[in-house]
């Protein structure tokens, strides 16, 4: 068996495409998709996500306001920007670059971003909406996965699906995306024991760890759905995933790439998210 490729780049365009479309739709009833992007200090790789987001978001007709600061920033200051985005009438998602600075309470940021434009998906009304099974925001790569798997047809229904990691971010909201769709999920974590022995029980495997080349063919199910979340460098600054493609790709019967997956299907969420909420706003 040789694993088909699930192109999360050629499924997040056709995705950008329709977004497009609505986007124009919005505009010519006289709403114009704003998304807010708040970066601080000068951590190379927050820098290049950013870039690409505001790329996406000029693509696809999504108004973009950039606002970057000093390191420095206090708590107070970045709490009163965040409440002003809240008040601003143009930006319907408000997205702040993470991590922050560790003088900084992500938390405490992340809960001052409105609920009704919190395009990341992070805020707990959303997580609490996701985990009761009502209407919200989803975390943007957990509902990239989802729509990658709709992509391949995949029913979900009585599957077993095996998520590494729990963050807040990937993990536990990847859990209850699949759960939803009345998979039956186990979430593996630093301390679970035996892990190969859950893997290879996985109808869908999702890996999360942030841990290079964590998932090797022998951890596999024949026929299985691979999901690679992980963006981790090698030694000789290569993009790898968490998963060792080699010697996965003869088992599985899908999988994803890094990179061009899980990435390009993040920021095609998040614009989705925005529009939603502009859309929302349109209607209120
Ligand atoms: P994180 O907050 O560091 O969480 C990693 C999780 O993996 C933790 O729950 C940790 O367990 C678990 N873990 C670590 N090593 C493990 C092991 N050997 N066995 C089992 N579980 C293990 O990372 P994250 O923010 O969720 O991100 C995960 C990866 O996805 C990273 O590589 C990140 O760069 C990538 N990512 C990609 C995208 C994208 O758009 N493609 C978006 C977000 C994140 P404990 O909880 O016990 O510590």
């Amino acid at each position: 068996m040789t694993a088909h490729l699930v192109d999360g780049a050629a499924l997040a365009r056709r995705l950008r495409a329709g977004l497009a479309a609505q986007v124009r739709a919005l505009q010519a009833a006289g709403m114009k998709p704003g998304l807010a992007v708040v970066l601080l200090g000068d951590d190379p790789a927050s820098h290049v996500y950013v870039r690409h987001k505001i790329k996406a978001c000029e693509e696809t007709g999504v108004g973009s306001f950039l606002e970057k600061y000093e390191a420095t920033l206090s708590e107070r200051d970045l709490l009163a920007r965040i409440e002003a985005l809240n008040r601003d009438a143009r930006a319907h998602g408000i997205l702040v670059q993470l991590p922050l600075p560790k003088h900084i309470d992500a938390r405490k940021i992340i809960q001052a971003i409105s609920p009704q434009k919190d395009a990341d998906g992070f805020h707990v009304a959303n997580a609490g909406a996701l985990m009761a099974g009502m209407e919200g925001f989803w975390p943007c790569t957990p509902h990239g996965c989802m729509k990658m798997l709709e992509s391949i047809g995949y029913a979900l229904p009585g599957k077993h699906a095996v998520v590494i990691g729990r963050s807040n971010i990937v993990g536990k909201p990847m859990a209850m995306l699949l759960l939803r769709q009345n998979a039956t999920v186990t979430i593996c974590h630093s301390g679970t024991r035996n892990l190969k022995a859950l893997t290879r029980e996985a109808d869908v495997l999702v890996a999360a760890a942030g841990k290079a080349r964590l998932v090797t063919g022998d951890m596999v199910k024949e026929g299985a759905v691979v999901l690679d979340v992980g963006m981790n460098r090698t030694e000789e600054g290569k993009l790898c995933g968490d998963v060792d493609f080699e010697s996965v790709r003869p088992v599985a019967g899908y999988m994803t790439p890094v990179p061009g997956g899980v990435g390009p299907m993040t920021i095609a969420m998040l614009l989705a998210n925005t529009l939603e909420s502009a859309r929302r706003a349109a209607c209120a």
